[in-house]
Order: structure tokens, then sequence, then C-alpha cells
């Protein structure tokens, strides 16, 4: 007896060779019908032998291609119809609520390594090649559904022969968007300044003009790179200079493991890692005998190491021993340049060639980064490979649309069960940044066709983000929701860990706007996803200069000192060296005493701040976490004692003070203590100030999930200890796994804590 069947299979499923698969699938079974790609996923209907059917389905769930993600699959059974082939129809497009997942960028697999390397094959050494297990995706894609023509692929028309393999059934590109040849594809070209160089070998050309010292710009997958020899410091250090105002560490590319493990410790799990599909830049130990250019991450005790991921890269350094700096071609948090003729007219001048290609890129996709503290990785940037696949949350959510908060943007939308984190948009406050970031929510939203229930945003007043907020919330006509920042952080890990009821959150940061106005970051909240209560926080401060005691540290150790310690400013000129004018801390002491300018703030990231100034590490700094990074380095578990501190009941809840750490870390200095020693000492406080403060909310409010969030926990070895010390004292312990511990998952949380809020307040009414 036949049947027939209707299929509608909900997830990842579009151009990630899903139908070739259901369509080798059909053929054991002898089943006919069709299939299509549609908003919802794919959806097909077929016909045959029951049993066959039932087959057919078990294996669906079984063996689908490796990208895929299926949420669900709906099947109505229907009477026959007497199909007699199996066909892959039109896609449909006419749907009113489409749900669409987005599949993101796959570095290149093993099959196309295997033809790229390969002197017979058509692609032979072409930087373009591609298959519907690899390639370009989310950075390629204008619309969906995900078929060529939405895509920048558009302008490359396929021929014969890779229209034949996309035609064929049997074939790896049957489907694949991005197909594309030597023949009819994008090509690769060599420039210096304006001019074209002609050389049969481009990439070739590029290598060796790298070997000899010459800086490019290469175009990539998300957009383009800054690339020099790493061992080569003279070339480091104009890249250096092209970038000046922007002194993060640079990224590395290196062409295997084996080559990245001469510089640096790779543990089993980062190279696993480096070698997923997803090749993000993985922060790696270095080792002693270091031989790259000091430049590269000064003061660092991590080199941040990644593969190449397209053939492009791969060709690049192929056999040439090379270790390349790869960083992104942009200028002090402006976004990374994506377009041909922003790199000629910003950089054609700085560099001595530049590496170019004809397909363009669509979304901006900055490379991902991770670290791995002990066992565990930790996201430092989810972007390039990750983005914008999903995070599939505990239930289902309103259509909400987050704005992120004002630096490490991200935004965030939900649908359905699904939460989109966006790729990273940095921080906001360039205007080139936030016409970046109004760009890539419009692309978001019209890729998605997503329309808002609800906007969600930051309690800060002044974000830029909040203000785009409002006006997207009158332009849908739909409620805002401003949601705190630690409130957000903490309910950001919450969802990812798909925990219900209340927690203990633990969120250490830089800074948020606070309910009472001032700038929190050293917070201890009882939070459910709804809302949250502060019973515990670090002593206020004065932030002396606001925003300049960020890029300042020695601002915050005057603060510490002065403030919590007692001491008068004529001593802490003489604590802190001489390093300072008199008269500029003279000027700080009157600002905090007459509140000239200087915010009061609970920051953790600022006490880092305080402490790695106060040892002399540095004064000042080139971007938020810089000092904090430097101290985590210095950091050895060998010292196991830590500094002593006070927590006092307020009305606020429980205050840590840190007056007497900082007079104990003035006396190691005097006794010439090691930094060593000091910067873990400190490390070992503040995981005791954690583990106390818990131990006493656990008490009060008999709750025992902890949850940790914000960028403080970057830091592997804080993270790691503070795991280890709560677990021993059985307190069940969450981290983010998907997202990044810092602002970048600030707009998931928003996204979930608008969703429930709306919801109560129709409840209520
Ligand atoms: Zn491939
Ligand atoms: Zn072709
Ligand atoms: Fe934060």
């Amino acid at each position: 007896m036949k049947t027939r069947f209707k299929v509608t299979i909900y997830g990842i499923v579009q151009g990630v060779g899903f139908r070739p698969f259901i369509h080798k699938l059909v053929k054991n079974y002898h089943i006919y019908g069709w299939i299509r790609n549609s908003n919802r996923g794919v959806e097909m209907e077929i016909e045959g032998n029951k049993f066959d059917c039932l087959k057919l389905f078990a294996e669906l769930k079984k063996n689908t291609p490796p990208l895929t993600l299926i949420e669900k699959i709906k099947i109505k059974e229907l009477p026959p119809l007497g199909f007699s082939e199996f066909i892959i129809k039109e896609s449909n497009s006419d749907h009113k609520h489409p749900l669409i997942l987005m599949p993101p960028d796959i570095s290149i697999c093993q099959d196309c390594l295997r033809e790229l390397k390969d002197p017979s094959n058509r692609r032979y050494r072409y930087p373009f090649i591609n298959c519907t297990n690899c390639g370009p995706r989310f950075t390629i894609i204008k619309d969906m559904p995900y078929d060529r023509d939405n895509t920048t692929m558009q302008d490359f028309s396929m021929c014969r022969d890779c229209l034949e393999e996309y035609h064929n059934l049997v074939d790896r590109r049957y489907h694949a968007e991005a197909n594309a040849c030597p023949v009819c594809g994008p090509q690769i070209y060599l420039y210096k300044g304006e001019h074209k160089i002609n050389v049969t070998n481009p990439i070739l050309e590029a290598q060796n003009r790298l070997k000899k010292g010459q800086i490019g710009v290469i175009k990539g997958l998300g957009g383009f790179h800054l690339a020099c020899d790493a061992q080569n410091r003279e070339a480091v250090s104009r890249i250096k200079n092209i970038k000046k105002r922007d002194q993060k560490p640079f990224a590395l590319m290196a062409e295997s493991v084996v080559k990245i493990k001469k510089f640096c410790f790779v543990s089993a799990l980062a190279e696993r890692f480096l070698e997923g599909r997803e090749k993000p830049i993985v922060l790696l130990k270095k080792k002693k005998a270091f031989n790259l250019s000091p430049d590269i991450a000064p003061g660092n005790a991590y080199l941040g190491f990644m593969l190449p991921y397209t053939p492009l890269h791969f060709l690049l350094l192929e056999k040439s021993d090379l270790v390349l700096v790869m960083t992104s071609a942009n200028f002090s948090d402006e976004p990374i340049i994506i377009e041909n003729e922003d790199a000629f007219q910003k950089l054609s001048k700085q560099v001595d060639f530049l590496l170019i290609h004809d397909r363009k890129i669509y979304n901006r996709c900055d490379d991902s980064v991770l670290k791995i503290a002990g066992n565990l990785p930790i996201f430092i940037r989810r972007s390039r490979g990750y983005a914008p696949f999903p995070i599939l949350l505990p239930k289902k959510s309103k259509s909400v649309l987050a704005l992120g908060p004002e630096e490490k943007n991200t935004v965030c939308i939900t649908q359905d069960r699904y939460a989109f984190p966006s790729q990273h948009l940095g921080d906001l406050k360039k205007s080139e940044s936030f016409q970046a970031y109004q760009e890539a929510i419009g692309r978001l939203m019209k890729v998605f066709q997503f329309e808002p229930e609800v906007i969600a945003c930051d309690l800060h007043p002044d974000y830029l983000s909040t203000h785009y907020a409002q006006e997207l919330s009158e332009q849908f006509k739909v409620p805002l929701i401003k949601v705190q920042h630690h409130h957000a952080h903490i309910a950001s890990c919450m969802a990812e860990n798909h925990i219900k009821g209340k927690v203990i959150g633990v969120a250490l940061d830089g800074s948020g706007f606070g309910q009472d106005g001032s700038i929190w970051g050293g917070e201890f909240l009882i939070v459910s996803t709804k809302e949250f209560t502060r019973v515990g926080h670090l002593k206020y401060t004065a932030l002396p200069g606001g925003e300049q005691a960020i890029l300042q540290p020695w601002r915050m150790a005057f603060s510490y000192l002065y403030s919590f310690s007692g001491w008068e400013a004529d001593s802490i000129y003489l604590i802190l060296k001489e390093r300072r004018l008199k008269k500029d801390i003279h000027l700080l002491q009157q600002m905090v005493d007459k509140n000239i300018n200087s915010p009061l703030t609970s920051s953790c990231g600022r006490l880092f701040d305080a402490v790695a100034s106060l040892i002399g590490l540095r004064d000042e700094v080139d971007f938020e976490g810089q000092a904090a990074m430097e101290l985590e380095a210095l950091c050895q578990p060998k010292y196991k004692e830590n500094y002593k501190y006070q927590i006092i009941y307020e009305n606020t809840g429980w205050v840590v003070d840190s007056g007497e750490m900082f007079n104990q870390i003035i006396f190691d200095l005097e006794r010439k203590a090691s930094l060593n020693r000091i910067a873990t000492q400190f490390h070992n406080t503040i995981t005791d100030i954690i583990f106390s403060q818990c131990v006493k909310i656990r008490e009060k409010f008999h709750i025992n999930y902890v949850v940790l969030s914000g960028g403080v926990f970057q830091n592997s070895f804080l993270l790691a200890q503070t795991i280890k010390r709560l677990k021993e004292e059985n307190f069940k312990v969450m981290i983010h796994k998907k997202l990044p511990p810092n602002d970048a998952c600030i707009s998931l949380g928003q996204a979930i804590v608008a969703d429930i809020r709306i919801r109560s307040v129709r409840d209520h009414s």
C-alpha cells in the first residue's frame, strides 16, 4: 500500500547539501515526490511504501550533513497522488511568518583541499574552490532563501562544467550556491598602489613579497587583513604604525598546528578548536623560546593563532614556513574594511601590495577569538564561522530585537525557540561604527524577514544603542524595554544554559549603568530572568575623570589608595614612585574631594587596573582590559595565599572593602616581593571575595546556583580557580559556553529579559 507524506523540516537545512542528501536517500527506498527550500526550512512530499517512508524518517534524524541543525520535523499523512519521479522544485518564498536559519561561513573542507592540490583537477590552485560542505555563506548572503541569486555570487554565471555539477545529484557541488571555477568564478589580482601587477600567480608573488618583509592588504572572507611576516620586526612595526591608535595584540596565521607548536603550547582541546570547521583565532600560551616580533602581543602571555580557513589563505601559506600577522584592516574601533574601494583609498599608499579579489563581501564578519581555561573554551569574540548560528532557547520567545551595549556590541534577535546573536559589531562610538551597526541590523532584519514585537536595550541613557532603540521602537510602534547591564549579563548566561528559577549572579566587568546612576561592575545579584536584586557589590570609589580613568589606571590606583586606604596625596605620590607629576596627583585629589567629574564605581575591571598601576605594570592603557591581561600573565599557581579584605553589611548588601589589600600590596612592594607573587595573590583575593560572597548569599537566600558573567571572567586563571573553589563547596556553577562573557553576551540577555517582561505586562492587563 502506497501512502504520501507531507514533511516540513525546520532548522538549518539550506545551503548545507540537505536536498541532495534527501535525493540520495529516496533512491534507496523507491520513494517519489518532490522537495524544495522554503522560508521555514525545507518541505517535501514523498510517496511510497509506508514502511520505506518510516525508515527514511529514521535516517533523516541520524545521518544528516554536518552543518544541518534540525529543530523539528512535522509529518502529515495524505492520500497518494501517484508520483513517478523525485524532483527538486523551485524555492517557495511566500510564507507569512517564516523562521529562517542562516548558515555561517565554513572553512575549506578536506575534499576541496585535496582537489586544490591536485594538478589534474580543473580547480587546481583555484583560490575560490568550495562545495556544499564548505565555503562562504553568511558573508555573501543578501537575502533568503539561500539561492545563488540572493548572494554576491550572482555576479558570476556558472560555466557549463560548473552548471553540470550544480545539477548533478551525485556531485558534491549539487546545488552548491557559491560554486565556481577558474573559468567562470571570482579572480584574484595583485596591486601596488592603484596599479595592477601582471603576474601569472598573484598569490605566490604575494607570498614571496611577504617573505622579503613587505606588508600587504589581503582580502579575506568577512573583511580585509593587514599581513606581514611575524618574524620580521620592521614589517610588524610598520603595521603597528598603520594601526597606531589600536594597540591590541595582532592575530597570527600559520600553515599547521605543528608550526604553531614552535611558538606556543597547544593542548588537545586547543588543537580541536584550531582545526575545527569554524577556524577561530585561539589564544595560546607563549613558549619561552619565542622568536617572533615583540610588538605582536607585548606584555601578554598569549598569542592568538589561527589556521588558514579559505583556499586563498591556504595557498598563501603553503610550503612557506611563514608565520603571518593577520590583523583586521581597520583603524581604532572603526569597522573592518570590506569594500575594495575602501582598501585602495585608505591603505594602498601605506602598504607594499594589495591582494584583492572580485567576490563581494556583503556581511562584514571579523575573525572569532577564543581561549582555553583549564578544559573549557571561553569565547572572546564570537563572529566568523559561528554567527549567526542560533542558540536554542529553553522556550519559545516573542520576536525581540535587542540592541546590545556600547562596546563589543552584538545585537540579537529572537524568534520562536531561537536566539540569533549577530556577528561582532564592535564599539559604537565612532560614527563609522555606528553606521555599520545600523546597516548590520537592517540586513539581519531583512534576511530574517524580522518584524519585532519588542525592542530591548541597555538602561544607560546616553548609549547610542539606547537612542537608536528609542527610534526603532517608535518606527515599529512596539514597546521598548530597558534592561540593566549586569542583569542582562546573568540572564544571558542563564538562557544559554537553560536555567530557570533564581540564581546567584556574579557579574564582574568594566562598567554598566546601575539603577542608582553609579557605574556598576563588581556585582553580586539574585537573578531570575524577569528581575534581579542587588545583594552585594564592591565598595564604591571615585572614577576621577570618568572615561579618562579607564585609559589611565594610575588614576584608579590613586582613587583606591586615597579613598580606601587613607593615604594622603603626597604619600601616594611617593607610593607611585613619582611616576606622575605632583600637581597631577593634587588635581585628582581635588576632583575627588569636590566631586568634579568623578562618578562612583564598583567596577571590578577598575580594581584590576588600580593594582596593575600600583605594582608598576602600566599607568596607561591603549584598550580596556590591557592592564588586567598583563596582570594575569604574571600569575603562578604555586602562590596560594590571598590578601585581606573586609565585607561589611550595608543597606545595599554585602559591600567588599579592599583597602587592607592595597596596604598589604604596598608592604609587599617595599619588601621587594616578586610581582608574580603579588599578582597571583591579588587574583586569589578576588576568588576568595567571590567565594565568601556566594557563601553568605546562599546562607541567607538558600540558592545554590552560581552564574558567572562579565569581561573579568575572560581571565582564565581567575575563572578556573573560582569554578574549582565554588564546586568544592558544592555550588552549581554556570558559565557562558556559546557566547563570550564580555559585553558581546549582553544582547541575548536583553532579549530574554524583554521577552519575559512583555509577557507579564500582558498577563496583568
Ligand atoms: Zn568543500
Ligand atoms: Zn565554472
Ligand atoms: Fe559588561
